[in-house]
C-alpha cells in the first residue's frame, strides 16, 4: 500500500513539473494531492517529513541551500543529510535509519530560495554516520524502482555497475542543483524583470553570466550575473550589447544605426545610454572588474 502512495507521490510530482518546471513552490507541496480520498503532503515544517497516511517511514526530506556551494555536497558522488537534532533515536531519524534498511526510495527537496524547492526523487539512504549525526545520500533513475521498490528489501547496492550508475546521477543532480539555483537568487535579486527592459514574465527570463561559465572568473554567483529576457540574453552574450562597469547601456553601432522594425528600434536601439536596473542590495550588484573585461570584449567587437 504504501509502496503504491510513493509510487503515485512520483508521478504527481512528475506532472507537477511539466506543469510548473523544475523549481516548485513549497505551498503546492505543503498542499499535496488526494490518494483514494486521502491527502498525501510531500514537505513539512521540518527537514524529514511523513506524511499522517504513512506508517514509519517519511516520504521526503528537505534543506534549505542558502549559497552556490551548499555543506550537504560530499565530493564522493553522495549528499549529506544531517540528522533532526541530535538524537539519533528522534523517530524521524529512525524513520530514515528504516528506509535505508529496506532501500526504500524517497524524495529530497533543495530549497533553492526561501520557498522553492528543486525536487530529486527517488533518492536512498545508503550510510548511516552517528559520528557525524548524518546519512549519505544518493539519486538514482526511476529504473531502480522496480528493484528496490517492489521487490523485498535486498540492501546495499551490491554492484559495483550500479554503484557508478548512481555516483554518476547524482553528480548530475549537482550540477543542476548549481544551475537552477544560480538562475533563481539572479532572478531573485533583480526582482524578477530584465536588467535592461524591465520584462518581468519569469519564463522568458535567464540568468545570464556576464563572465561565461567555465571561464576563470565565471562563477555562479550573482554578482556574475544579470537577469536577462531571452532576447537581451542573446545580445549581451553576442557583444551587440554592452555594459559599462558603471551600468550604462551601449549598443554596438552599426546596429545602432541599422534600419529594421519595431524589436530593433524599440526592444535594441532605444536602450542606448540606459542604466541597467539593479538589485536593491548593493552586495547583489554586477562585479565591477567583471564588468570591464566583459566590456573590453564589446568594445573589441564593435
Ligand atoms: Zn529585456
Amino acid at each position: 500500500m504504501e509502496e503504491q502512495i510513493r509510487l503515485a507521490a512520483f508521478n504527481w510530482l512528475k506532472e507537477q513539473v511539466t506543469l510548473h518546471g523544475d523549481i516548485l513552490p513549497r505551498s503546492l507541496l505543503v498542499n499535496g494531492f488526494h490518494y483514494n480520498g486521502e491527502r498525501v503532503t510531500l514537505i513539512g515544517p521540518q527537514g524529514i517529513w511523513k506524511p499522517k497516511i504513512f506508517h514509519k517511514i517519511p516520504i521526503s526530506i528537505a534543506t534549505v541551500c542558502d549559497g552556490p556551494y551548499d555543506d550537504s555536497l560530499a565530493d564522493d558522488g553522495s549528499f549529506i543529510y544531517r540528522y533532526r537534532g541530535t538524537d539519533p533515536f528522534h523517530r524521524d531519524n529512525v524513520g530514515l535509519r528504516e528506509a535505508m534498511k529496506k532501500q526504500i526510495p524517497l524524495i529530497y527537496f533543495f530549497g533553492i530560495v526561501p520557498s522553492k524547492y528543486l525536487a530529486v526523487w527517488p533518492v536512498y539512504i545508503v550510510n548511516d554516520n552517528p559520528n557525524t549525526l548524518s546519512f549519505t545520500v544518493v539519486a538514482d533513475d526511476m529504473a531502480s524502482i522496480q528493484e528496490h521498490l517492489l521487490k523485498p528489501a535486498t540492501g546495499i547496492v551490491s554492484n559495483e555497475s550500479e554503484y557508478a550508475i548512481r555516483r554518476y546521477i547524482t553528480s548530475s543532480v549537482k550540477e543542476r542543483l548549481h544551475q537552477k539555483s544560480f538562475r533563481e537568487r539572479v532572478l531573485l535579486a533583480y526582482r524578477q524583470q530584465c536588467a535592461f527592459c524591465r520584462l518581468k514574465h519569469a519564463q522568458l527570463l535567464d540568468a545570464a553570466h556576464i563572465i561565461p561559465d567555465g571561464e576563470e572568473l565565471g562563477d555562479p554567483i550573482v554578482t556574475n550575473g544579470l537577469s536577462l529576457c531571452k532576447i537581451h540574453h542573446a545580445a549581451y552574450d553576442t557583444n551587440i550589447i554592452g555594459v559599462t562597469p558603471d551600468y550604462r547601456i551601449e549598443v554596438r553601432e552599426d546596429i545602432l544605426y541599422e534600419s529594421d522594425g519595431p524589436m530593433l528600434k524599440h526592444g535594441i536601439q532605444a536602450l542606448q545610454s540606459t542604466r541597467i536596473i539593479l538589485p536593491r542590495d548593493k552586495n547583489a550588484w554586477p562585479d565591477k572588474e567583471r564588468l570591464s573585461i566583459k566590456y573590453s570584449r564589446f568594445l573589441q567587437t564593435g
